[in-house]
């Protein structure tokens, strides 16, 4: 599933090449991801208009038109935007067409159907929105944050990482190759870490995410750039997926645990 890196990565792509292009019409091709609005509507509410921006929060895109009107994007699985010239044929899991002057087409595309497009027309008013927790590339993760949001919490710090409503945008991958990074096991109470453990965690945060989103993110299965090539982060990752290989810091097999229905590799050598 995309992450922050992934979503960044499509968000810059798209900021380059549809920014400032008017829509000059929509085809729904499977209504799917924008139930339950019906297409013709869709359709109708975004014909003629103008992309303002293309921004990110969390693991949502976020396409602003004027005026009051944004479409709230979320690739969730298989969810793809590709930027193309005309096409005259839909291929198999295109889900939606926005036509674009200048005869370029923005494609949804979404194999197994669980992205979803939204209209909204404010972003203060978005539940989505607003019940999501502090971007960790932002100022706003510090130390006394983590310190409140784990202090009556008997959650793992993996957990934490996960937890959206707390830092929003860290999925399973990164969750994984930030703990290795800050060399603190996944299994460590949130409660217990001090503020030093802390503040590695913040670090390794941000220096995971900022190398993954220089890589253009990580391909392992589905992810694609909007010029459908891959990003490069896969090449670079130390202990995800990596089960009984050998530690890159301490040559200690890597091991791969499940915790709340999902795999965290980690070193149970050098991560404490
Ligand atoms: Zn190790």
């Amino acid at each position: 599933m995309p992450e922050l890196p992934e979503v960044e990565t499509v968000v810059r792509g798209l900021q380059e090449t549809v920014t400032g292009r008017e829509i000059t019409s929509v085809k729904v091709f499977r209504d799917t991801p924008i139930a339950p609005l019906n297409p013709k509507t869709f359709e109708k509410r975004l014909a003629g208009r103008s992309i303002q921006s293309v921004t990110r929060r969390a693991k949502y895109l976020v396409f602003q038109f004027d005026p009051g009107l944004y479409l709230l994007a979320h690739l969730r699985m298989t969810g793809k935007f590709i930027v193309s010239p005309l096409i005259s044929k839909p291929e198999k899991h295109h889900r939606v067409w926005f036509f674009l002057d200048k005869d370029i087409v923005m494609v949804f595309d979404d194999m197994r159907c669980f992205g979803t497009l939204e209209l909204i027309e404010s972003l203060t008013d978005c539940n989505k929105l607003r019940l999501l927790g502090v971007e960790p590339l932002s100022s706003s993760l510090t130390v006394p944050y983590l310190k409140k949001c784990i202090a009556h919490s008997s959650s793992n710090i993996k957990n934490l990482l996960l937890n959206q409503t707390k830092i929003a945008g860290i999925g399973n991958i990164y969750a994984s190759e930030i703990l290795f990074d800050a060399q603190i096991s996944p299994l460590r109470q949130g409660c217990q870490l001090k503020a030093k453990e802390l503040r590695k965690v913040i670090d390794s945060t941000q220096k995971i995410l900022t190398t993954a989103i220089q890589k253009n993110g990580t391909s392992i299965s589905d992810f694609r750039r909007i010029d459908e090539q891959t990003g490069e982060f896969q090449n670079f990752l130390n202990v995800y997926g990596k089960a009984e290989q050998p530690c890159p810091r301490c040559s200690v097999p890597i091991q791969r645990i499940v915790q709340q229905q999902r795999s965290s590799f980690y070193c149970a050598s050098c991560q404490q």
